[in-house]
């Protein structure tokens, strides 16, 4: 199974995530910023995640369009961080097809992915770390 934003920050959904993402910002001070910039899916470790421009990498799902990086910065050192809520594109990613052939291994460690791969190519990668031994008769 990989893990998404609803696992990493129970949360139901984007509404959720959302007023998480506001009620944190009011609490720590900080100022929500909506970015017009697109986030790219990956899995890391079996986590579905993001890589913010800031740097940092922020939990995704599938099951929503948006991610919130929680410490964004510029590249200023004297700017407070802000909360960004940002879109994040999904077209093109094989959700299903990713979840299941990286499901099939063992370890978390192992179960990483980014575009442009296609699931042949985990198939193969799987193959080539023994994932399928056992079945294969190895
Ligand atoms: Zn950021």
């Amino acid at each position: 199974m990989l893990r998404g934003t609803r696992q990493m920050l129970r949360v139901r959904d984007a509404k959720e995530l959302v007023a998480m993402a506001r009620s944190y910002a009011k609490r720590a001070g900080l100022q929500v910023v909506e970015r017009a910039e697109v986030l790219t899916p990956r899995v890391n470790h079996g986590r579905w995640i993001a890589d913010c421009s800031c740097g940092g990498g922020v939990a995704c799902d599938p099951s929503m369009t948006v991610a919130v990086c929680f410490a964004c910065h510029d590249d200023s050192d004297s700017a407070d961080p802000v909360v960004a809520i940002a879109p994040v594109d999904w077209s093109g990613v094989d959700v299903a097809g990713v979840a299941m052939l990286l499901g099939d291994r063992p370890r978390a460690v192992r179960r990483n992915w980014e575009s442009p791969e296609t699931v042949a190519d985990i198939a193969q990668e799987s193959v080539n770390y023994g994932v399928y031994d056992a079945i294969l008769g190895r």
